[in-house]
């Protein structure tokens, strides 16, 4: 056996498994598999590897596809709540700052009534304003860190940007 018939064999072995091959040649590879236990080695390796990607191939498909579209879905909702979390952040602290102001300005315009009327030392008026400013701040803040689910929910969220439409169109 030559070196060039060995090649053929290998040749026609690989192609094979990817086009046709023509008669003459398959019943040629036949007899020299027979004789030629190397060639007949590399057949037997062909072919399970071939086996082994079409039955990958055919498995794994839908099962990948599904997966993927669902790693997307799953993007895609992060990302909305991501969203939603950071104007929902941006709304406690318009909240937050607007309650603070309020409460500042009660308690500087009746610190001193509310101190008189409770029998309280003049010198906690001052300190007061800036218990009063501080106060709700953390108490939305404790309120926000307390509710692991969004205060506001989503579809509130996504309404005041008006694109609820555009996400059922979706
Ligand atoms: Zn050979």
């Amino acid at each position: 056996m030559t070196n060039r018939e060995h090649e053929r064999a290998i040749d026609l072995i690989t192609r094979s498994g990817v086009e046709d091959v023509s008669a003459p040649d398959a019943v040629w590879l036949e007899s020299h598999l027979a004789r030629c236990a190397e060639c007949a080695d590399y057949a037997d390796g062909c072919a399970s590897t071939g086996q082994l990607l079409r039955a990958v191939a055919v498995t794994a498909s839908p099962a990948l596809v599904a997966a993927t579209q669902s790693r997307l879905r799953a993007r895609a909702v992060e990302l909305d709540e991501q969203r939603s979390r950071s104007i929902l952040i941006a709304v406690s602290f318009c909240i937050g700052t607007l309650s603070s102001t309020m409460s500042a300005w009660l308690w500087w315009r009746f610190g001193g009534w509310v101190a008189q009327k409770l029998a309280l030392p003049a010198s906690i008026v001052e300190p007061g304003v800036f218990v009063a400013w501080m106060l709700p701040a953390v108490i939305v803040a404790v309120a926000i860190l307390a509710s692991s689910h969004p205060v506001i929910d989503r579809t509130v969220t996504m309404a005041w940007l008006g694109e609820d439409q555009e996400g059922a169109r979706q």
